[in-house]
C-alpha cells in the first residue's frame, strides 16, 4: 500500500503495515492504507527538514505560494463531488455536508492565497536618515501537523494552507480513522508542481505515528487539533525542544437563551447546535442554558424535534444526520449518558441505539436530551462529543441578576471554545457576549463562521489561533533587519592602542 508521501514519492510501511478503513455508517469497507511505523515518521521529518534548509520553497515569493494554493482551490472546485466522496466514506456524515465542507476548504485556500501575498512586512521608522529598519516574515520551518477526525479535510486545510502560505514545509499526520482526504491533497499539492519534500504524509496511530513528529529535534512547529488530553501530552513533550506549539482542543460550549430570544429560531438553532454530525463538533452547542420561565417551552419543543430527527447513511437523502465514528466512541458516549443518569439528570428522549435492521452495521446513537442537570455535574463539564445536549436553567430578580446568573453558568468550564447567546435585546445581547470567555460567540445564530476570523480557545480549549489573519501568523517568525547605509565607528570604548602609540594617523 503505497500511501505514505514522503520526499516526493509514494511508499509503503517500512515493515509492510496497513490499515483497513470502514465506512462507520454500514461497516463497509472504503480504504486499505500504509500503517507508518516510528521510523516512517522519522523519515519525513528528515524530508520535511532537507526541503526547508535546502529547498526553494522558503525563499519561492509569496505570489507564487499564492498561485499553487489558488490553483489546489480551483481543483477543489472541479473535484468536489470526489473529494465529500471520500469524506463521507471515511466519516460516514451525510454527502451534503461533505460537499458544504468542500466548499469551506476551497474558501480556505483562497484566503491564504490573499493575505499571503498581500503582506510582505513592515518599514519601521528609527528616527536615523541613514538607517532603514524593515521587519519581515519568515517561516518557521518544519510544522509537524496533527488532525482529527470529525473535520479531515477542513482541519487539515486550516493548517496546511496558512503553513505553505508562510513558505514552511510540513508533516501531516491525519487522524488513523480518516486517512483518504489527506491522501487527495497530497496528490493534487504534488501534481499542481509543489517541490518534492515540501509536503509531507504519515498515517497511522498516535502514539507510533504522531509521537515522532512532536518529539523529533527536526520539527519546530507542532499544530495540533484533537483532545484535551493529548493536547497537555504533546505540550508537554514539546517542551523539551521548546517547540512553538498550536493548539487547538474541545470544547463544551454554551448555547444561552433568555426568554426574549426569537424562540423559533433559538429552539430551531439549539438543534443544529449539538445534532449537527451528531455531536461530533469541537464548537457544538452541547450545553442548553435557558431562562426559567420558557425553560418548559423550549425543551418541550426540543424534545418533540429531536424525536423526529432521521439517522442515516451518507447517501440517504431521507437523513439529517449520521453515526458516530467507531464503536469505541459510541461506547464512550453511552456511559457518559449513564453516569449522567446516575447523577441524576433526567432523560428526556434517546439515550439509546435506534432499532431497526438499517442501522445494525453502523454506530448510531439516538438523538438525547438529559433535562434538569446541575453545572458541576459529568456530563456537564465534559465533552462527550456525540448526540448530547444537557440543560441547565438560571433566573435573576431583574435584569441585570439573570444576565449574571447566565453568564456565571456559561464560563464555568475548564474549556473556552465557543458560544451563543439568543435574545431580541441588542443591549442585552452586547453585554452578554462581551462578558462570555470563549473564542468564537455567535449572537442569534448558531455554527456559522468565515475563513477571515480568527478561530480558537479560551482557557484548556487551546493555543493560538487558526483561520484570520492570526492564522497565517503562526507560521511566521517575525524577523527584524536593521541596516545602517553610513556605517561608522561605535565610539563606546575608547581605542587606547592609538593613544599608547603617541598619537593617532587620522
Ligand atoms: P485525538 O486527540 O484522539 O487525536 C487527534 C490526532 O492526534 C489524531 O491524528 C491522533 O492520531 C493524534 N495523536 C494521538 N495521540 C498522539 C500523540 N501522543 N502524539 C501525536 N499525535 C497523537 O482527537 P480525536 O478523537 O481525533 O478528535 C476529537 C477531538 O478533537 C475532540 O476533543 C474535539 O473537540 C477536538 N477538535 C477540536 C477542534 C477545534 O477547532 N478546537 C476541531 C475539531 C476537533
Amino acid at each position: 500500500m503505497d500511501t505514505l508521501f514522503i520526499a516526493g514519492a509514494w511508499r509503503p510501511a517500512r515493515d509492510s503495515g496497513t490499515r483497513t478503513i470502514h465506512c462507520p455508517a454500514d461497516g463497509s469497507e472504503v480504504v486499505t492504507v500504509a500503517e507508518a511505523t516510528a521510523d516512517d515518521a522519522r523519515d519525513a521529518v528528515a524530508a520535511a527538514r532537507a526541503a526547508f534548509d535546502r529547498g526553494p520553497w522558503p525563499s519561492t515569493p509569496a505570489p507564487e505560494r499564492a498561485a499553487l494554493l489558488r490553483r489546489v482551490a480551483d481543483r477543489l472546485v472541479a473535484e468536489r463531488d470526489e473529494v465529500a466522496r471520500l469524506e463521507s466514506l471515511d466519516t460516514g456524515k451525510r454527502f451534503v455536508e461533505s460537499q458544504i465542507d468542500v466548499d469551506d476548504i476551497e474558501s480556505v485556500f483562497r484566503h491564504f492565497a490573499d493575505v499571503a501575498a498581500a503582506d510582505a512586512g513592515r518599514v519601521v521608522d528609527t528616527g536615523m536618515p541613514d538607517v532603514s529598519s524593515r521587519v519581515v516574515h519568515e517561516p518557521v520551518g518544519v510544522c509537524s501537523l496533527i488532525t482529527p477526525w470529525n473535520y479531515p479535510l477542513l482541519q487539515t486545510s486550516w493548517k496546511v494552507a496558512p503553513c505553505l502560505a508562510a513558505g514552511n514545509t510540513f508533516v501531516l499526520k491525519p487522524s488513523e480513522l480518516t486517512p483518504s482526504t489527506a491522501i487527495w491533497l497530497m496528490r493534487a499539492l504534488a501534481e499542481e508542481g509543489l517541490p518534492d519534500g515540501v509536503a509531507n504524509l504519515v498515517l497511522g496511530a498516535g502514539a507510533t505515528a504522531g509521537a515522532p513528529l512532536v518529539d523529533d529535534a527536526g520539527v519546530d512547529l507542532v499544530s495540533f487539533t484533537g483532545g484535551l488530553q493529548t493536547g497537555r501530552a504533546i505540550m508537554a513533550t514539546a517542551a523539551a525542544t521548546v517547540k512553538r506549539v498550536a493548539l487547538e482542543l474541545g470544547g463544551k460550549n454554551p448555547n444561552v437563551v433568555f426568554a426574549d430570544a426569537d424562540l423559533p429560531a433559538a429552539i430551531d438553532n439549539a438543534l443544529t447546535a449539538v445534532f449537527l454530525d451528531s455531536g461530533q463538533v469541537c464548537s457544538a452547542g452541547a450545553r442548553l442554558i435557558v431562562e426559567a420561565s420558557v425553560h418548559d417551552q423550549v425543551v418541550d419543543t426540543l424534545v418533540e424535534r429531536a424525536r423526529d430527527i432521521r439517522l442515516g447513511g451518507p447517501f440517504d437523502d431521507e437523513a439529517e444526520t449520521g453515526p458516530l465514528i467507531s464503536e469505541a466512541h459510541r461506547s464512550k458516549v453511552e456511559r457518559y449518558v449513564a453516569d449522567a443518569l446516575e447523577d441524576g439528570a433526567e432523560l428526556r428522549c434517546g439515550g439509546a441505539r435506534p432499532e431497526g435492521a438499517a442501522y445494525d452495521a453502523g454506530f448510531y446513537y439516538l438523538p438525547t436530551i438529559l433535562d434538569h442537570c446541575a453545572t458541576d455535574m459529568r456530563c456537564v463539564q465534559e465533552e462527550s462529543f456525540g448526540p448530547v445536549l444537557t440543560v441547565e436553567t438560571f433566573e435573576g430578580a431583574d435584569r441585570d441578576a439573570a444576565e449574571d446568573a447566565a453568564i456565571s453558568l456559561a464560563n464555568d468550564t475548564i474549556y473556552g471554545l465557543a458560544g451563543a447567546v439568543w435574545s431580541e435585546n441588542a443591549g442585552r445581547a452586547e453585554r452578554v457576549a462581551s462578558r462570555l470567555r470563549h473564542g468564537t460567540i455567535w449572537i442569534n445564530d448558531y455554527h456559522p463562521y468565515v475563513a477571515g476570523a480568527e478561530w480558537g480557545g479560551f482557557k484548556q480549549s487551546g493555543i493560538g489561533r487558526e483561520l484570520g489573519l492570526t492564522g497565517l501568523e503562526e507560521y511566521r517568525e517575525p524577523k527584524h533587519v536593521w541596516h545602517n547605509t553610513r556605517p561608522a565607528p561605535a565610539g563606546w570604548f575608547a581605542d587606547r592602542r592609538r593613544d599608547s602609540a603617541g598619537g593617532t594617523d587620522q
